[in-house]
């Protein structure tokens, strides 16, 4: 039969992607990556405290191994699982590398997530959770998050009021976009209600290792845990690599999952991440020098907006992480970024994080791309944006 000429050139979307929102943050890289244009808006650790030396170092050295550059299993290199069970203080059994930490939120979306499954997020939330969550069709629970953390109070009516979430979705040290962290006692509660009702915990904990002064408080407890974990804000992005740290069932469902989305990760990165890690010394200093660099980058930008913004803006000092949540009372950030885009300073506004809250006045601003000068100056933009806006 000859081919029709009217076949459409894009397919139609499937039923899991038709109910993925675009993210409005990845959108907004191609606007950060004109020149002259100064960033506040992405998530991505600085570039200039990357440890370009040490890992070109690394990649030299594992180099010459046997297997370096050969496929590796789907749980991922035994070093590497052992070298990130050593930092996880766990038995390498429970652990499961991946493509970065968003793999991990993909892979176990699909792998326990039914469609119309309840899947509780924080509101705002973290968007590649969303999408990810989204993308296995989820029937989506926003609660709105608390300065402790995830909001066990309407957890509680939820669960007490019938519903029977699959899983709860928790970014519990220096919340991205909030920068909250959560309590003690909201972790405490989680487990509680994680054993009682039968849901599954994933702490989605990038930044745990960014924290200025203190460390955040110990991990959720209990067996309906699953932690994930990333290089990509202590050492770099482009690594790729991430990991899960769950029972040793989870463990083999997500393996099994792995196997048909990308066989394995890449063998080279992942010794490139151990050797990395398994040089204690030196990783305990690279990642205090990041977070010294990073708590006075949040002490500029905060400045920088006292004296911009002075009574006109509300924030919580960072304690941790890479961003800064910001209030701006009656100011549509929506509308701000066209006059700050033009002005040459981007951010994302509040409502690319909102699942059903009103956040169009709140922005996420990140301190740790920009140097203090990048930092004072963006700031300046903004307020110059504010008053033409
Ligand atoms: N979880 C959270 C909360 C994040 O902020 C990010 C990155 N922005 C990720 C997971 C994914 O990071 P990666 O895939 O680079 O590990």
């Amino acid at each position: 039969m000859p081919h029709s000429t009217t076949i459409p050139a894009v397919p139609n979307e499937s039923a899991a992607l038709r109910a993925v929102r675009g993210s409005a943050i990845r959108n907004l890289l191609a606007v950060t990556e004109q020149p002259e244009m100064l960033s506040l808006a992405g998530g991505l650790p600085a570039t200039d405290l990357i440890p370009t030396d040490r890992i070109a170092d690394a990649a030299a050295r594992v180099m010459g191994r046997p297997g370096a550059l050969q496929y590796t299993t789907s749980r991922g290199a035994s070093h590497c699982r052992d070298a990130v069970a050593m930092v996880e203080g766990v038995d390498p059994s429970r652990i499961l590398l991946t493509h970065g930490s968003q793999q991990a939120l993909s892979l176990l979306a699909q792998a326990i997530i039914d469609p119309d499954d309840v899947v509780v997020v924080d509101d705002p939330v973290y968007v590649g959770a969303l999408q990810a969550f989204q993308c296995a069709r989820a029937a989506i629970v926003a609660l709105p998050i608390t300065n402790e953390g995830t909001n066990v109070a309407a957890l509680v009516e939820l669960l007490e009021g019938g519903t029977r979430p699959r899983l709860v979705h928790t970014v519990n040290n220096f919340h991205n976009p909030s920068g909250i962290t959560a309590s003690t006692s909201t972790r405490e509660q989680l487990a509680d209600l994680a054993e009682r009702y039968g849901f599954w915990i994933v702490e989605d904990d990038p930044y745990g290792r960014l924290g200025f002064r203190s460390a955040p408080p110990a991990p959720i407890p209990g067996g309906r845990t699953i932690r994930l974990g990333s290089a990509s804000k202590t050492l770099a992005p482009a690594l790729r690599v991430g990991w899960l740290n769950a029972d040793p069932g989870v463990v083999a469902l997500i393996e099994r999952l792995k196997q048909c989305a990308d066989l394995c990760g890449s063998t080279l990165n992942q010794l490139m991440v151990a050797d990395l890690l398994a040089d204690t010394a030196w990783f305990d200093a690279h990642v205090r020098a990041v977070t010294s660099e990073y708590s006075s980058r949040a002490q500029s930008l905060a400045s920088a907006l006292d004296d911009e913004f002075g009574d006109s803006v509300e924030y919580a000092p960072p304690s941790g992480g890479m961003f800064c949540w910001v209030r701006l009372p009656d100011v549509d950030t929506d509308k701000l970024l066209n006059v700050a885009v033009s002005r040459g300073v981007a951010f994302v506004p509040g409502s690319a994080f909102a699942v059903n809250a009103n956040l169009t006045d709140c922005a996420r601003l990140s301190f740790a791309t920009l140097q203090p000068d990048g930092l004072r100056e963006a700031v300046r933009r903004l307020g110059t944006a504010v008053n033409d806006n």
